[in-house]
């Protein structure tokens, strides 16, 4: 260690991002600390991936309670207990809460609780202790966005979602993103009464249009309403504790328990003192860099939601783990690769996607996009008689159909896209597809069995 820091590295925010960079730069042998504010493991293990995934889970149950009946079974749903639920939820992510924090102790990692900001290039302060370091990387992501409208405070965000302790009858979510879908999703199954503001026409804006057409129709079919071109103008307080909401379309909805805003995620830099470093947000407010995770300060890097590129857990991860190994493993050009990251929503049904939307792919190459696209209905649906979509599309390039994009919708997807991604980075083409034996009876074969319309 450089004698002169207290540390090799700190990282600024416990998140997937400052966990995973300290972790495999203490493996190294550096000295390290990790500065968080709130709960180890940041938004994914706390307000964002793992609870969400759970009520996905229980969601999902909701369906398969009624699709037995296809099945032959008498089932019948009596009752849901939203408490229940949401107690093992929290403990299970206490349990890894507290796995994360003997696993910082076991790596001699040091854990410092509060929230940091920048004294001068090499040094934060917590509590108002300073600590110096030779590396610091900002790690501190992106809170969710609240609009500027009379009555917002009676909202909540995703974050407020994961603390409802009851089940709310009706909800009002205004948004279009992955998450605003998700949390549609798994409220309208558990049975909740959702409606679905739209600022636009269409959900998931910037995905493929088989994608968008098809998510919109199932959330449609499924009973969320869906209000579009419609943004919700005020919010009012009953003397019942029930809201009104207001909007543009004059429409306005009575007797909502709750309000859910999921309009998008604001970068928190605010709090870093970042001109003390040196330093500056851009005009959005997050900390760019180069794809080396660099910063304009030579020994401070950024990574994860607050660099504003790809806000994924697994993209924040990866970035941490890669930086660690150049620095501190002499792996000298180790970095992401930000192109081709699969990712999943995980609405009902699930969506799968990976690289250019057709718009995207047909705007850059023109005629020399070539697409496969199918659309059916899933053996499992077939005999539970709920007409569930699924829908594929490939996205080639050239002669050699070269597989530039990959978007799905549909049962099981989730679980479908990570192989499909592994060779759609290695440079498949629509041959190799079409050259690998299909599995059958799967929903999955269909991708390598697709035939130009
Ligand atoms: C509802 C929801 C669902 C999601 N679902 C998925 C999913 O299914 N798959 C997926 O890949 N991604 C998902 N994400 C995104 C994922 O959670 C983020 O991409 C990921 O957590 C980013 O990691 P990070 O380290 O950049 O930031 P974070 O995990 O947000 O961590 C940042 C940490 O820094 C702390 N902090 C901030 N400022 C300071 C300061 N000044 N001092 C000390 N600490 C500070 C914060 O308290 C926070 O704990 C979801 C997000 C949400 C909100």
């Amino acid at each position: 260690m450089t004698q002169a820091y207290d540390y090799d590295l700190i990282a600024l925010g416990a998140g997937s991002g400052g966990l995973s960079i300290v972790e495999r730069a203490a493996s190294y042998g550096q000295r390290c600390a990790v500065v968080e504010r709130g709960a180890i493991g940041g938004t994914c293990v706390n307000v964002g991936c793992v609870p969400k995934k759970i009520m996905w889970f229980a969601a999902n149950l909701a369906h398969v309670v009624e699709d037995a009946g296809g099945y032959g079974y008498d089932l019948s749903k009596n009752g849901f207990d939203w408490s229940q639920l949401i107690a093992k939820r929290e403990s299970y992510i206490s349990g890894i809460n507290s796995w994360y924090h003997g696993y910082m102790k076991e790596l001699g990692i040091d854990e410092i609780v509060g929230e940091a900001s920048f004294v001068d290039a090499n040094t934060v302060v917590v509590n108002g202790q300073q600590y110096s370091a030779k590396h610091i990387a900002i790690a501190t992501g992106t809170q969710p966005g609240l609009p500027d409208i009379p009555g917002v405070e009676y909202a909540i965000t995703s974050d407020g979602f994961f603390e409802l302790e009851q089940q709310p009858d009706r909800v009002a979510i205004a948004g279009s993103g992955y998450i605003a879908v998700e949390l549609a999703g798994v409220l309208n199954s558990l049975g909740s009464q959702v409606t679905l503001f739209l600022r636009k026409n269409h959900v998931l804006g910037e995905f493929d249009s088989l994608l968008k057409t098809t998510l919109f129709e199932a959330l449609e079919k499924s009973g969320v309403e869906l209000r579009t071109q419609c943004q919700i103008t005020g919010i009012v307080r009953g003397d019942s504790g029930l809201l009104s909401v207001e909007d543009n379309r004059g429409l306005g909805l009575e007797n909502v328990d709750q309000v859910i805003y999921a309009i998008g995620r604001v970068p928190e830099a605010g709090t870093l003192n970042l001109s003390n470093a040196g330093l500056e947000a851009n005009q959005r407010g997050y900390i760019e860099t180069d794809f080396y995770q660099c910063t304009s300060q030579a020994h401070i890097f950024a990574l994860g939601d607050i660099t504003g590129r790809a806000p994924l857990t697994p993209v924040a991860i990866a970035a941490g783990r890669r930086l660690a190994d150049r620095l501190y493993d002499n792996q000298v050009d180790r970095h992401l690769d930000y192109n081709l990251i699969p990712s999943v929503v995980f609405s009902h049904p699930p969506i799968g996607t990976i690289g250019a939307t057709e718009e995207e792919a047909r705007a850059e190459f023109g005629d020399r996009v070539s697409i496969y696209q199918t659309r059916f209905n899933a053996m499992y649906n077939a005999i539970s008689g709920h007409d569930v979509p699924t829908a594929m599309k490939l996205v080639c390039l050239d002669d050699e159909e070269k597989i530039i994009g990959c978007h799905l919708i549909g049962p099981a997807i989730d679980e479908m896209l990570q192989g499909f991604a592994v060779a759609i980075r290695m440079g498949a083409c629509k041959k190799d597809f079409d050259d690998t034996v299909a599995i059958h009876p799967t929903s999955s074969e269909e991708l390598v069995t697709m035939r130009r319309p």
